[in-house]
């Protein structure tokens, strides 16, 4: 087991729908712990450039026009396998394949209005935790 910190964004559908509270109390009820927190609407170039992996994608443009479209909450998560077990907590990325109880399954509308982010790797987090934060804005919460 290691102590880890992976990127978090609560997602326009679910700011929108005022579920911020609901989903932040659900990962620290996991025992995941909140380290760096910033409520903001992404620019266009700051969506892109995040979503950069799924540019040839043909859900691109309407993905980057729904992460600008209204306010995101950007975290860092820390805790025992942060990465993995933020995967598991938010569900499958299809909320009609995701798992009863995750936080895809309660609160997403659809694949793409899916209510969260999740980093999916430990490269992944370290890249998305440093596009979004500089160091002194995360704090140690073991
Ligand atoms: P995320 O990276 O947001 O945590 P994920 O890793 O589960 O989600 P990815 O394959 O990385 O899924 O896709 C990134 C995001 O693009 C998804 O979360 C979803 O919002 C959107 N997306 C993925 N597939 C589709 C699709 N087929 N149609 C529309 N949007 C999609
Ligand atoms: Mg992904």
């Amino acid at each position: 087991m290691s102590n880890e910190r992976t990127l978090s964004i609560i997602k326009p559908n679910a700011t929108k729908d005022n579920n911020i509270g609901n989903i932040i109390a659900r990962f620290e009820k996991e025992g995941l712990r909140i380290a760096a927190a910033k409520l903001t609407k992404l620019s266009k170039e700051k969506a892109e450039g995040f979503y950069i992996e799924h540019k040839e994608r043909p859900f691109f443009n309407s993905l980057v026009n729904f992460m600008t479209s209204d306010l995101v909450v950007l975290m860092v998560l820390e805790g025992e396998n942060a990465i993995t077990r933020n995967r598991e907590i938010m569900g499958a990325t299809n909320p009609a394949e995701a798992a009863e109880g995750t936080l895809r399954k309660l609160y997403a509308s659809g694949i793409e209005e899916n209510a969260v982010h999740g980093s999916d790797s430990a490269s992944s987090a370290e890249r998305e935790i440093s596009y979004f934060f500089e160091k002194n804005e995360i704090y140690d919460r073991f």
